[in-house]
C-alpha cells in the first residue's frame, strides 16, 4: 500500500511548501501574514469560502493561543485541521448482506473505486457481489466486470438499458439467496436534471430497501479531487438527491490541490471515508485526518 505522504507529493509541494516559506519570511504573524496564507490556500484549491472560514478560525486559534510567532503556526494549523477533518462514521445496524450504493458523476473513478472497495472486503474475508446498475452505457457494464473479474468478486448485470431498479433488485435477491456478506451497487453517473436523478436514485434506494430490511445501508458519493470546485457542487446536487452517508475523494495523487478535502470536510459535514491515490485495486486508503494534516503540513 502506497504512502500516504508520497500519493499527496504534489499537494505537499503546493501546501508544505509555500506555508513553510511564508512562515520563514515572517517573523511575526501580521495582516500580511494572514493575505498570504488565504492566497495560498485558494490556490490550493480549498476554496474561496471555505478558505475564509479557515483563515478566521485559525486567526481565533491565534489569539487564544496568545504567541504571534510563527514557529508556533504550524502546530495550530494541524490542530484546526484536525478538528475540521473530525467527523464520526455513519454507523448504521447492518443485516447482511450490505448493501452499499455508489453514485458519482462519469470519470470521477467510481468504477475503480468499486473494484478498489471490493477488493479490500475480498482481503478481509468477506464474499462481495458487484451490480452494474449503470444500464446506461454497456461500457460501463464491461468494465466493471473485467475490475469484479480482477478482484475474484461475483457480478451481476443484465443488458444494457435495463432498469437500474431492476438490477438493484435481482442483485439484493441474488445476494441474499447466495449468502454474500456485501453489495456494492454501481449507479448511472449522469448529472441529468437533479429532478430525474433523484428520481432514479429514489427509485433504487427503494426497491433495495423493499427487498431487504435498511438497505441501502451506505451511500458513497466519488468526486474527483483533480476537478475541483466542480466536486464540491456536484457533492451538493446529490446531497440534495439522496442522503449521503460518505464521500471518497479519487486522484489525489495526480493533483496539486488536495486542499479540496478541506473544502469538503468544512461545506458539508458528510465523513470522508477513502482517498484515491492512484490506478491500482491497492490504491485506496482510509481516510485519517489526523494523518492527512500531518501530511498536508509536513
Ligand atoms: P468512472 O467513469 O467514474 O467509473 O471512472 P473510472 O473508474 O473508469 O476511472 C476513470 C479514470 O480515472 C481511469 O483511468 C482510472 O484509472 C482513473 N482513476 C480512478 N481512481 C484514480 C486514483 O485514485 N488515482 C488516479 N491517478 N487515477 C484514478
Amino acid at each position: 500500500f502506497l504512502k500516504l505522504s508520497e500519493g499527496l507529493s504534489k499537494t505537499k509541494e503546493q501546501i508544505t511548501k509555500q506555508i513553510d516559506g511564508l512562515l520563514s519570511s515572517h517573523s511575526t504573524i501580521n495582516e500580511k501574514f494572514w493575505e498570504e496564507l488565504e492566497e495560498i490556500l485558494i490556490m490550493a484549491d480549498v476554496g474561496f469560502e471555505p478558505t475564509m472560514k479557515l483563515v478566521n478560525r485559525l486567526r481565533e486559534r491565534v489569539r487564544k493561543s496568545g504567541s504571534d510567532d510563527p514557529e508556533q503556526f504550524k502546530t495550530l494549523m494541524r490542530e484546526e485541521l484536525e478538528d475540521i477533518f473530525k467527523m464520526p462514521p455513519r454507523i448504521k445496524a447492518v443485516n447482511l448482506p450490505e448493501v452499499v450504493l455508489m453514485v458519482g458523476v462519469n470519470g470521477v473513478g467510481k468504477t475503480t473505486t468499486i473494484a478498489k472497495l471490493a477488493y479490500r472486503a475480498q482481503v478481509q474475508g468477506k464474499k462481495v457481489l458487484i451490480a452494474a446498475g449503470d444500464t446506461f452505457r454497456a461500457a460501463a457494464i464491461e468494465q466493471l466486470q473485467v475490475w469484479a473479474t480482477r478482484v475474484g468478486a461475483g457480478f451481476y448485470a443484465k443488458a444494457p438499458n435495463s432498469d437500474p431498479a431492476a438490477v438493484a433488485y435481482e442483485a439484493v435477491e441474488l445476494a441474499v439467496k447466495e449468502g454474500y456478506d456485501i453489495l456494492f451497487v454501481d449507479t448511472a453517473g449522469r448529472l441529468q436534471t437533479k429532478v430525474d436523478l433523484m428520481a432514479e436514485l429514489q427509485k433504487i434506494r427503494n426497491v433495495l430497501g423493499k427487498k431487504h430490511e435498511g438497505a441501502p445501508h451506505r451511500t458513497i458519493l466519488t468526486i474527483d479531487a483533480t476537478t475541483g470546485q466542480n466536486a464540491l457542487s456536484q457533492t451538493k446536487i446529490f446531497n440534495e438527491a439522496c442522503k449521503l452517508d460518505e464521500i471518497i475523494l479519487t486522484k489525489l495523487d495526480g493533483t496539486a490541490k488536495g486542499g479540496i478535502v478541506v473544502a469538503v470536510a468544512m461545506e458539508f459535514g458528510i465523513p470522508i471515508s477513502y482517498i484515491g491515490l492512484g490506478e491500482k485495486m491497492e490504491d485506496l486508503r482510509p481516510f485519517n485526518g489526523t494523518d492527512f494534516a500531518s501530511a498536508l503540513l509536513g
